[in-house]
């Protein structure tokens, strides 16, 4: 039962502060999407997951191409900036999709994970 919306809630669901609702199988709340990832869109986020790390990986293997033209002329410090922002990127996206597969895998939640209740 939640007391937020004053109803029956199914099993395996969460209120979310953010979103104003229950959200079956609720995984978290995502800031960037501005919604809460659950049992319905997970699939959908974890591909768009992959897609941002394999971007960024695409991205580094390119930035490492081009270091070697590049380790003389101005855009030097311009570019190991633009490097280091791939790079945050590419680790943030691709441990974040691996914790998801992980989850995925133990059949769990990542609030179910951290509660140890089912
Ligand atoms: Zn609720
Ligand atoms: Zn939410």
């Amino acid at each position: 039962y939640c007391g937020v919306c004053d109803r029956e809630m199914p099993p395996r669901s969460h209120h979310c502060v953010l979103c104003k609702r229950c959200v079956l199988v609720r995984e978290h709340h995502c800031f960037f999407l501005g919604t809460c990832i659950g049992g319905n869109n997970l699939k959908s986020f974890c591909q768009l997951l992959f897609f941002i790390s394999s971007g960024c990986l695409l991205a580094l293997i390119l930035c490492l191409r081009y270091l070697n033209l590049v380790h003389l002329s101005l855009a030097f410090g311009f570019f190991i900036m633009e490097l280091n922002v791939v790079v945050v990127g590419f680790v943030a996206s691709t441990s974040f999709l691996a914790w998801h597969v992980f989850l995925i895998c133990t059949g769990l939640t990542s609030y179910e994970f951290y509660t140890k209740k089912l």
